[in-house]
This record gives structure tokens, C-alpha cells and sequence, in this order.
């Protein structure tokens, strides 16, 4: 286990898989896909959610 999780990470910037908007302009979920930890944001999680 890791010690050191309350130093700040300013560099991490999720961005939706799909469209790549990032956190600053829509809201991003977490999700997993293909076994990896990916995100997607709001407008397009209605296509992640339909296979489109
Ligand atoms: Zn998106």
C-alpha cells in the first residue's frame, strides 16, 4: 500500500474518452472498460451506454 496519497496532483487531468473534453468543461465519470480505468463525460456517456 502507498503512503503518500494526500500530496496534491495538479498534473492528472482526466479527459472522456471519447470526445476528450476534460473536467473543466463537463462533468467526467469514471468508469472501466477493456479492464482499465477510463472516463467519459456526460454528454457522451448516452453512446458508452448504447455501443455507439
Ligand atoms: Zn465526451
Amino acid at each position: 500500500m502507498s503512503n503518500g496519497e494526500s500530496k496534491e496532483e495538479t498534473s492528472a487531468q482526466h479527459k472522456c474518452m471519447r470526445c476528450s473534453a476534460t473536467s473543466q468543461s463537463r462533468a467526467l465519470i469514471s468508469v472501466e472498460f477493456k479492464g482499465q480505468s477510463q472516463w467519459i463525460c456526460a454528454a457522451c456517456l448516452p453512446y458508452f451506454i448504447h455501443g455507439g
